[in-house]
C-alpha cells in the first residue's frame, strides 16, 4: 500500500491510473479504524480495480472541542487494517496541507439537516460537505463508499453529489455490529468496562422500536422508546427519530412511506453513539 500525506503527489499517482482506465473507489475515513471501515474497503475493493481510503481527522465538522481532542488516533494499527483490507493508497495529509485558512464557504442542505446530527452539531455537515468535496476533487474517484451507520451524513454527500454534479456514484454499506449489537464506532474504545456493557441498549431501544411500529402509530413509538432509554440511567438521550429514508421527513404514518429509519443518539460516560435501523417495504 502507498501511503501519501501530498495531495500533489496524490494527483499526480492517480492520474497514471487514469490513463490505464483503472476504476477507482475512494473511502474517506477519520481513522481508529474497526470491522466497520474494514467492510467498506472490502466492498471497494471487489468493485474497483484501485481503493483509496483517506484519514483525516477533520477539524471543521467538529462543533465540541473536547470531541475533538479526545478522538482516537491509531495510524499504526489502521494501516495494518488497510492493508489486510486490500486497500491500495492511504492518503493521510496534515491539517495545514488540506486547510491552509479556515474556509470561508457554507453549505446549507436544508430540510436534510435541520434535524438529528444537523440539529444538534450545528456546522457539522457543512463541514462534511467541504472535507468530502475536496477529497473528491483531489482523488476524482469513480465510486465513493458511505456507511450507513451515518445514514443522514450517506444523504447529505448524496445530495451534495446531485447539487453539484460530482461525476461519482456514491455507495451506501451496511451497518457492521458487535456480537452484541452495538454498532462499531472508533468512539466505542473510549467506552470504560462497565459502560461498555450498557452500550447495547442503543440497538435495544431501536430494535424496541421497529417492533412497536407494528402495532402502535409513531408517536406513540417515539414516547415508549424514549421511556425505554430513559430507564437506562447512565444513558442520555439526544434524540430518537422515525424519519423517511430518503428525506428525513417526520414519519407520522408509516402506510405513507417506502423506507423508514429509526435513528438515535446517546451519550454514554462522556461519549456520543448513534446508531439507526431501516424498515423498507
Ligand atoms: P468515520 O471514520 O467514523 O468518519 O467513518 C468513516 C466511514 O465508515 C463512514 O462512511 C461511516 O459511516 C463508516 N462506518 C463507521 N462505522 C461503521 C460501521 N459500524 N459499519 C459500517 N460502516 C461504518
Amino acid at each position: 500500500m502507498t501511503i501519501i500525506e501530498d495531495p500533489l503527489k496524490l494527483i499526480s499517482l492517480l492520474k497514471k491510473y487514469k490513463t490505464k482506465h483503472k476504476k477507482m473507489g475512494l473511502v474517506p475515513t477519520m481513522g481508529a479504524l474497526h470491522e466497520g471501515h474494514a467492510s467498506l474497503f472490502q466492498i471497494s475493493a471487489a468493485e474497483n480495480d484501485i481503493t483509496i481510503a483517506s484519514i483525516f481527522v477533520n477539524p471543521i465538522q467538529f462543533n465540541n472541542p473536547v470531541d475533538l481532542e479526545k478522538y482516537p488516533r491509531t495510524l499504526d494499527k489502521d494501516i495494518e487494517i488497510l492493508e489486510k483490507a486490500g486497500c491500495n493508497v492511504l492518503f493521510a495529509p496534515s491539517q495545514e496541507v488540506m486547510y491552509p485558512s479556515r474556509p470561508l464557504i457554507k453549505v446549507d442542505f436544508g430540510s436534510l439537516e435541520e434535524i438529528m446530527e444537523g440539529k444538534f452539531r450545528p456546522g457539522h455537515f457543512n463541514g462534511v460537505a467541504i472535507i468530502v468535496a475536496k477529497l473528491f476533487n483531489i482523488v476524482q474517484p469513480d465510486n465513493a463508499y458511505f456507511g450507513q451507520k451515518d445514514l443522514q451524513q450517506y444523504l447529505v454527500i448524496r445530495q451534495m453529489v446531485k447539487d453539484l454534479s460530482f461525476q461519482i456514484s456514491i455507495k451506501a454499506c451496511p451497518i457492521i455490529r458487535e456480537a452484541d449489537g452495538l454498532a462499531m464506532s472508533s468512539r466505542n474504545m473510549r467506552l470504560g468496562t462497565e459502560t461498555r456493557k450498557i452500550a447495547p441498549k442503543i440497538k435495544e431501544a431501536l430494535d424496541l422500536g421497529t417492533k412497536l411500529l407494528l402495532q402502535y402509530p409513531p408517536t406513540l413509538v417515539k414516547e415508549k422508546v424514549k421511556d425505554f432509554v430513559a430507564n437506562v440511567s447512565e444513558l442520555e438521550l439526544e434524540y430518537f427519530e422515525i424519519a423517511d429514508s430518503e428525506t428525513l421527513a417526520p414519519v407520522n404514518n408509516v402506510k405513507e412511506h417506502k423506507g423508514i429509519a429509526l435513528c438515535i443518539a446517546a451519550h454514554l460516560d462522556g461519549v456520543r453513539l448513534i446508531d439507526n435501523i431501516l424498515l423498507i417495504s
